[in-house]
């Protein structure tokens, strides 16, 4: 059939024609939507988990 999923992996809303790759390590299997996407990369940009600070 080749039918995409079409909803969002994360909070199950309709998909549009966006459609948005969650990244690897977001551990999120499917698509996402714009807002989800958008609100992932935000986390993951502003949390206060300092990966790469504590090398210092
Ligand atoms: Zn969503």
């Amino acid at each position: 059939m080749g039918n995409k999923p079409s909803k969002c992996a994360l909070c199950g809303s309709d998909l549009g024609a966006f459609t948005y790759r969650p990244m690897p390590q977001w551990n999120i299997s499917g698509i996402i939507c714009g807002q989800c996407y958008d609100k992932k990369l935000t986390e993951h940009y502003i949390a206060p988990d300092r990966r790469d600070v504590t090398k210092r």
